[in-house]
């Protein structure tokens, strides 16, 4: 059985993908500092697959904590999530972010060369492709024409390990770009809720249908998409779970440095979004319209048809199942709706 590190496991993707990997007979071990999670999602984890694993509060910044993890446990590979993601705050901290992201980065991959781990599969984002590809985007399209820190940390990461795998030929990687995930797993038992305000739509409408914020700023009604509103291509955490599992097991048998997609290729408009929750929720979520926010585009999507062809990898779920389970991930969160389940 193969075990693999999952950096940031207890964190948002991290944590569904931890459940994916239990369930298809790989052997895991989380690193994860907690900055922007909580310990007991690996609680959940448990819950959700009835499996142990063990777990180590440490930093990436942190050489030698993380030195210890390559110790004690005897690693396959890497599946690296850990990092700080927020736009807004990396242009007001760039160097939190560099230092962060960039350097953790670097101390992971120096620990791994050191103890002979050379599989990675990378956390990137569509956000490398910047302002200036047209949609829907390709893999072989260039990047790097990144518009904030968060974003150049990403396109600095994917050169760096292209670079290594250069260096080496026993180094391989998999840089998989997210476009928007949402949804939760369907158990209801692990899923986003972010500290403070959110910054993301799913995550703000959520706010507002629990009544703890009054109604959703739409930023942009007259962007030239199909209703005016900024267009995304969201998916649902639990495809995006799958996708690193084919990408890992494809991982175990290529050379070099490959580049993937994940996104469904369907953009939704905000617009579509926030009804698509209405319908599935019934709960109404009041909104304004306000205007474009700074840095925002238009509208992008992904071609996912390089992951379908090479790695077998397509998503299942609909925005409507993406909102269903956003949604019963919020309410399971309330005490009496945990009991009720437990009855
Ligand atoms: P998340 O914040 O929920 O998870 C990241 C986890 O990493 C958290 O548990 C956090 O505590 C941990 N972490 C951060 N810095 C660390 C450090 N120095 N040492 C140890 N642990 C650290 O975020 P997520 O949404 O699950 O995103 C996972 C990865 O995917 C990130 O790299 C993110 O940039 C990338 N990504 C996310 C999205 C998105 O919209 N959610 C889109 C594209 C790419
Ligand atoms: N959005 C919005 N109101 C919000 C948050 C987001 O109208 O409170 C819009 C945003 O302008 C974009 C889409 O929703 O068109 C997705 O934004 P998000 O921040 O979730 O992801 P991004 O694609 O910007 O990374």
């Amino acid at each position: 059985m193969k075990t693999i590190l999952v950096t940031g496991g207890a964190g948002f993707i991290g944590s569904h993908t931890c459940v994916e990997l239990l369930q298809n007979g790989y052997r895991i071990c989380v690193v994860d500092n907690f900055c922007n999670s909580s310990p007991a999602t690996l609680d959940a984890i448990h819950e959700i697959t009835g499996k142990y694993f063990p777990s180590y509060n440490c930093d990436l910044i942190d050489e030698k904590a993380l030195a210890q993890v390559f110790q004690e446990e005897k690693i396959d590979a890497v599946i690296h999530f850990a990092g700080l993601k927020a736009v807004g705050e990396s242009v007001q901290k760039p160097t939190l972010y560099y230092r962060n992201n960039v350097t953790g980065t670097l101390n992971l991959l120096e620990q791994m060369e050191q103890n002979g781990v050379r599989r990675l599969v990378f956390s990137s984002s569509a956000t490398v492709y910047g302002e200036n590809n047209p949609i829907p985007y390709k893999e072989d399209m260039p990047t790097g024409q990144t518009t904030n820190p968060y974003g150049t940390t990403k396109a600095m990461i994917e050169q760096i390990l292209r670079d290594l795998c250069q260096s080496d030929s026993r180094w391989s990687t998999m840089l998989l770009r997210y476009f928007n995930p949402i949804g939760a797993h369907p158990s209801g038992l692990i899923g986003e809720d972010p500290n403070g305000i959110p910054n993301n739509l799913m995550p703000y409408i959520m706010r507002v249908a629990q009544g703890t914020l009054p109604y959703l700023n739409i930023f942009g009604n007259d962007y030239p998409t199909k209703d005016g509103t900024g267009v995304r291509d969201y998916i649902h955490v639990c495809d995006l779970a799958v996708g690193h599992v084919k990408a890992l097991n494809a991982l175990f048998a290529q050379e070099g440095a490959s580049v993937y997609n994940l996104g469904t290729g369907q953009g939704s408009s905000v617009l579509e979004v926030v009804k698509t929750f209405e319908q599935e929720s019934g709960v109404p979520v009041p909104y304004q319209f306000a205007p474009r926010r700074a840095g925002d585009l238009p509208e992008y999507f992904a071609d996912a048809s390089k992951a379908m062809q090479e790695l077998g990898w397509q998503a299942q779920f609909t925005l409507a199942d993406m909102c269903r389970d956003s949604w019963n991930f919020i309410k399971m969160k309330s005490p009496s709706e945990r009991e009720l389940v437990a009855k």
